[in-house]
């Protein structure tokens, strides 16, 4: 009898993703990066793998997992690494480990072995992925000759290739020069750029999994534009005006967005390769259907205007899968979108676990904080990015300690006021702080004493259903006047109960008794908010808790001083702005 062929798991990761993605500001060169590196992430790889007998369990997100004849594996591996290193032109590279399974699963297919406890030999696996990702191989010295010419694109490599005359190199790119020479990573970028925009408008972007057919598949499901509509929308050429409507004030929203605690979930529930399958995949899908709602939520079709005859999609999206989300939209819609996105993740999340007779995910909590920044256009895109991270992270942190909070709250009988998802935003103005962390700094008050009070000035990173309300509430006060929102501003940021309260409410009276009932009110609702959730009372009690504030504070508990008026005023210019068209539809 012949002997049974002995199986291995082998696992790949891509290295430093946003490294390669984001070596240039130019955003062609980042659309076709991220494209590429999808491309060889969902096709490639799996076609490799197939050619090796490889059957594939999840492809995404820069990941893969694969079970594969044990002889096969290395030769698999170093396939798949050429495949990067080639197609990349050498900018980008993938990692893979290797561990042979058990007698078991000796020549059976993945279907059959799929339901065997494998959790330390993920556990395992993961563990040598780690480790081949910490020890690099040598990098290579690049060349140093003041004759050799450096890339036009990102002025580090060297210049290898110079494209023909008729590919559109520099008609829509005024910074780059006709004779423009590129090295071989960036030039893969930008023609991998250019064969997604023939797909769109062929309209054979619809017959892959690839990112932006997968995109163009989701809007078609959530109602925003057909596949056939598609075609003739054609996406932003350039950061610049072309994504903005004239309510971004010159604005421009970047969201950045990621699973909560995804890989802890992973690590400690995923102990078969069907869990880990389905988990892949529906967090994949989910993050696709949750981007297409939220832009068929916000943002309206687009329509050829005199400036640009072919209609522009208002949003680009430059990193979408596993459970990541970086796209850019004019600033207006950014924190809608954000909330939308938030929520139809979590909505799809739930539809998901409820169609799944088997409850194989049961008792997984998924949901996704989000960081929206809002900077002036002009800015450098790569400075934009990582204040965008900054911004994400402090909400990932902040979320991690509420949940921890919510949970020990939970067991003592109370209940949980919101879902796990985490809203942070900065707005970056002309001169601000452009710092994360050093911005929210400025914003409260440093307890050097047990006894002294503390002052927020802000309730940054926000729960979803709060900043929901906030953002209710700016629609609502649309009309407010600016010079009084500004005023309140200062007597805000003087963070003490002294001159802070006294100005503010002198400010309050010289408003109309309406728009002072409204600020009033507004105070009120952020109050009762904090009072139910430190008391864990249900949000179905609808009266309101009648622990006046403090104007123009609210008290939590006892000397912690908070406000939403300041992020209220923060976001007014651009989320009032944003909401007429919404009205108008
Ligand atoms: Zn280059």
């Amino acid at each position: 009898m012949a002997e049974q062929a002995q199986k291995a798991l082998i696992a790949f990761d891509t290295d430093h993703i946003k490294r390669y993605v984001f070596a240039t500001d130019r955003l062609k060169e980042i659309r076709g990066a991220s494209s590429r590196l999808d491309r060889l992430n969902r096709d490639d790889m799996v076609k490799i793998a197939k050619l090796h007998g490889a059957e594939e369990v999840y492809a995404n997100g820069g990941s893969g997992l694969f079970i594969v004849n044990v002889d096969n594996a290395d030769t698999l591996g170093r396939a798949v690494q050429q495949a990067y290193r080639e197609n990349t032109g050498g900018g980008a590279s993938i990692t893979y480990a290797i561990l042979p399974l058990t007698d078991q699963f000796n020549g059976k297919k993945l279907t059959e072995v799929a339901r065997i406890d494998v959790k330390s030999e993920l556990s395992l696996l993961r563990w040598k992925l780690r480790q081949a990702k910490d020890s690099p191989p040598s990098t290579v010295a690049l060349p140093s000759h003041p004759f050799m010419r450096p890339c036009d694109a990102c002025g580090v490599d060297y210049a290898a290739v110079s494209p023909k005359q008729n590919e559109d190199n520099s008609e829509d790119d005024a910074d780059i020069s006709t004779d423009a020479r590129y090295c071989r990573s960036c030039y893969e970028k930008r023609q991998e750029d250019r064969d997604v925009k023939s797909k769109i408008i062929t309209g054979k972007a619809t017959k892959d999994r690839l990112l932006w057919s997968r995109l163009i598949d989701a809007l078609a499901q959530a109602h925003y534009c057909t596949v056939e509509e598609a075609k003739g929308i054609t996406r932003p050429d350039s950061f610049n005006e072309s994504i903005l409507s004239d309510k971004s004030q010159g604005y421009l929203g970047v969201i950045y967005a990621d699973g909560n605690s995804m890989g802890k979930m992973i690590e400690e529930k995923l102990d078969t390769l069907q869990k880990m399958q389905i988990f892949a995949d529906r967090v994949d899908d989910a993050i696709f259907t949750a981007v297409a709602q939220g832009i068929k939520k916000t943002l309206s079709k687009p329509e050829a205007t005199p400036r640009s005859l072919t209609p522009i999609f208002p949003f680009d999206v430059l990193l979408l899968g596993g459970d990541d989300i970086l796209m850019v939209v004019d600033a207006a819609y950014a924190c809608q979108l954000a909330v939308a996105i938030a929520k139809a993740f979590r909505d799809e999340m739930i539809r998901c676990d409820k169609d799944d007779k088997d409850k194989l995910l049961a008792g997984l909590d998924f949901s996704l904080s989000v960081g929206v920044l809002l900077v002036p256009i002009k800015y450098p895109f790569g400075l934009s990015r990582e204040m965008s991270e900054a911004v994400l992270k402090a909400a990932k942190k902040e979320g991690a300690k509420r949940r921890k909070a919510a949970t020990v709250s939970a067991k003592n009988g109370n209940i949980q006021s919101d879902d796990g998802s985490y809203i942070n935003f900065m707005v970056v103005a002309g001169g601000s702080v452009l710092d994360y962390n050093d911005a929210y700094g400025t914003l409260h008050t440093v307890k050097l004493d047990v006894k002294d009070p503390e002052f927020y000035a802000t309730l940054r990173p926000y729960d979803l259903a709060t900043f929901d309300l906030l953002l209710k509430k700016i629609y609502e006060g649309k009309g407010l006047g600016r010079t009084k929102l500004h005023q309140v501003r200062e007597a805000v940021m003087q963070l003490n109960r002294t001159t802070s309260i006294l100005e503010a409410i002198g400010i309050l009276r010289t408003w109309k008794p309406k728009e002072r009932d409204f600020i009033l009110k507004v105070m009120l609702e952020f109050n009762d908010r904090y009072h139910r959730r430190r008391e864990g009372i249900a949000s179905a009690d609808t009266t309101l808790v009648q622990v006046p504030p403090v104007f123009p504070w609210f008290i939590d508990g006892t000397d912690v001083y908070r406000t939403p008026l300041l992020d209220f005023i923060e976001l007014y210019d651009f989320v009032a702005s944003g909401v007429q068209e919404e009205e108008g539809r």
